[in-house]
């Protein structure tokens, strides 16, 4: 009697179901994306999504290339469920983890359908197995000192313990996930103090619950230090400012925020089961890391660093700890083929430094390895087991960037390269280099984009029609809408869906409220999220199919930047993010200057208008100004914030304005602000 996957989906939590009868919760949707922080993003209070178009079933077509998938990977090997639940100590008994509000922060309870042992039809079952994996949740050991949070956010929080106290790595994405996995661990291994948290990188899934496990107070009192790899602060708050809304309305395709949890909805986010929705927090380092095989001993523990800038995140480390023979390494090497180019958008990744980086991991460790953990999903015990996964994941990234250059190189253009690289065997059938969040097909076009951009230098696509232009003339062409619906159900009874959506997406940007053409695309993406492996190509397809059918949900009211994040902006990011709110046509013709006095931080600015165009120079100040403003830092962030206004803050003397006040007001009339809630699958 051999052991099966389903002596391993209890998922370590015996209380979940009872709670499990409830309605499946969707959650809110307006929020901070996990691989970055869009700091100057509207972030709204949780809002109830409309009441969604039913999911339909696989069609036949789905359930059989589904089926297919059972028997063209692995499933009798198991090691991946044994590893997820080795060293299992506890955990929360009732899978929801509460805001001081009441609403979830975090509430497992939702997937109790994954305990099905094999995949629906309606899931790709290489996608199901990791749906259920990724349900492992509570507090684990690693080794002698080493224990993770896992599952109670998308990503887990590592905790070392030293001689006196412990040292956090990564404290998830809100204060209440992290405070819930800190609570937990002293339950179990008793109360010690905070000596030090890491961040690994900057994404907010590794530092926004900071201030669940300290506080700012005993961090500025010295009690606890806090470390990240040079440019943290600079790039935490920066990669996503200036695009931030854009980004955060695109996360929130690829992780299916608002879509019911289900076997015809969301499973899955692909690196964990999804975002939480608590507080994000922020405390700057106090301590950062410049140069690889820099070392810090910490309340008796030594921590050997590794740079990896370039990578998963515009900074990143990894960590080693030679007493324990035991490596972090951060994201860059985690039990999926992650993303060159996350979906939500961001500037594009290099695959080459990443398999660098493995590489020069291997180089430095790989003699006495014994584990390896991230701070995604879960450990690999062995020398032998570790040796081959990191290899194997540098070989994923370099051989993806190798034969995307070789192509291009033969003249083949992106979506061309894309559909002609699989991978090698060896590769492909190993489960931890699957494409759960990047995937071989948009990883090849992130490539291409790093290296030759958006034009594929046929000139025939240099400067087509607008997508409604277009689909105006191609359905015009194909004989009207009607026609080529017909022709389309013929397709899709084929199972032809990816042409089906390519087409029906012009029908649909030409008559927007055809609700039979909407439909039908609805159907079509439907069937590709159901088929689709990766989580994040499943949540993009579905919340596709939503808005189709649906409209796109209203958020409840604008909504304000972090405090902390927008605390930790310099002012050149401030004002080039005022750059990007300036709306240019309306300030045709208008010249405007003003001073700038920071009495606080003894910062000056000239802030000049002209040509259409913002721009700054520090360090002085203009003799001609239309008006000079003296205020302090702390004021701009309250008004940024809406606590008070500028005319308030005058009155109230935290502000002075000299010369011509009208000035201010007119610029700021000409700023536009930023719907979080943009049409995508409709003009
Ligand atoms: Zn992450």
């Amino acid at each position: 009697m051999g052991t099966s996957r389903r002596d391993f989906i209890k998922w370590c939590s015996t209380g979940a179901a009872a709670l499990a009868a409830g309605l499946p919760t969707r959650r809110a949707f307006a929020r901070q994306e996990p691989e970055g922080t869009a700091t100057a993003t509207p972030t709204g209070p949780p809002t109830p999504a409309p009441t969604p178009g039913v999911p339909k079933d696989a069609t036949p077509a789905t359930a059989q290339a589904n089926a297919a998938v059972s028997n063209e990977l692995p499933f009798d090997n198991l090691e991946d469920f044994q590893d997820a639940q080795r060293g299992f100590v506890a955990t929360l008994p009732e899978g929801i983890i509460k805001t001081d509000a009441g609403s979830a922060a975090w509430d497992l309870t939702a997937y109790e359908f994954l305990k099905q042992e094999d995949a629906p039809p309606t899931v790709n079952p290489s996608l199901w197995r990791m749906a259920q994996l990724n349900m492992n949740n509570g507090l684990f050991q690693v080794t002698d000192r080493i224990y993770q949070v896992r599952g109670f956010d998308l990503s887990n929080m590592t905790i070392i313990e030293g001689d006196e106290g412990i040292m956090l790595i990564d404290p998830l994405i809100s204060r209440e996930t992290a405070r819930a996995g800190l609570d937990l661990y002293y339950q179990q291994r008793g109360q010690r103090p905070v000596m030090a948290v890491f961040y690994t990188h900057t994404h907010v899934d590794h530092y926004g619950g900071v201030k669940g496990v300290t506080s700012e107070e005993d961090v500025q009192a010295g009690k606890v230090q806090i470390l990240g790899p040079d440019g943290f602060l600079e790039h935490a708050v920066s990669e996503n400012v200036m695009a931030g809304t854009a980004m955060s309305r695109r996360a929130q395709y690829m992780y299916g925020t608002y879509l019911s949890r289900g076997e015809r909805g969301q499973v899955d986010g692909g690196l964990g089961k999804a975002v939480s929705l608590g507080h994000t927090t922020l405390i700057a380092p106090t301590d950062v890391i410049t140069e690889t095989g820099e070392t810090r001993v910490i309340d008796g523990v030594e921590i050997v660093f590794q740079l990896t800038p370039g990578t998963e995140a515009p900074v990143e480390m990894t960590m080693y700890f030679p007493q324990f023979n035991a490596l972090d390494a951060a994201e860059i090497a985690c039990p999926v083929l992650h993303n060159l180019l996350t979906m939500r958008g961001a500037q594009v990744r290099d695959a080459k430094k990443w398999a660098h980086y493995l590489n020069e991991a291997i180089g430095l460790y790989g003699d006495e390895v014994d584990v390896v953990f991230a701070q995604h999903h879960w450990p690999r015990w062995g020398q032998d087991r570790v040796l081959s996964f990191l290899k194997s994941q540098r070989d994923l990234y370099k051989y993806i960037h190798d034969q995307t250059l070789r192509l291009m190189n033969q003249g083949y253009t992106m979506v061309e390269i894309a559909e002609m690289i699989t991978l090698p065997a060896s590769l492909d059938q190993q489960w931890y280099n699957r494409g759960y969040y990047g995937s071989v097909n948009h990883d090849v076009k992130a490539v291409y984009q790093k290296y030759l951009g958006w034009y594929d230098a046929n000139p025939a696509t240099l400067h087509p029609l607008s997508p409604v232009e277009s689909g105006i003339k191609y359905v015009e062409y194909m004989g009207g809408p009607q026609a080529v619906m017909a022709r389309v159900r013929e397709d899709m009874d084929k199972g032809d869906y990816r042409w089906a959506a390519q087409v029906m997406n012009h029908v649909v940007f030409a008559y927007p409220e055809d609700q039979e053409a909407r439909n039908l695309e609805a159907d079509a993406l439907e069937q590709l999220g159901y088929q689709a492996e990766a989580a994040t190509w499943r949540n993009a397809y579905l919340v596709g199919a939503f808005e189709l059918r649906t409209g796109a949900p209203q958020p409840a009211g604008a909504g304000t930047a972090s405090p902390d994040t927008l605390k930790a902006m310099t002012l050149p990011m401030f004002f080039d993010y005022m750059g990007v709110r300036l709306n240019g046509p309306q300030a045709d013709g208008k010249t405007i200057v003003l001073n700038w006095d920071f009495t606080d931080t003894g910062e000056t600015y000239i802030l000049n208008l002209e040509n259409s165009t913002l721009t700054y120079m520090a360090g002085r100040q203009a003799p001609d100004a239309d008006a000079t403003l003296t205020l302090t830092r702390a004021t701009i962030d309250a008004i940024t914030l809406g606590q008070t206004t500028f005319d308030e803050e005058v009155a109230a003397g935290n502000a002075k304005i000299e010369g011509d006040g009208q000035k201010l007001a007119e610029l700021m009339g000409l700023l536009d602000s930023f719907s979080p809630m943009f049409n995508i699958v409709t003009p």
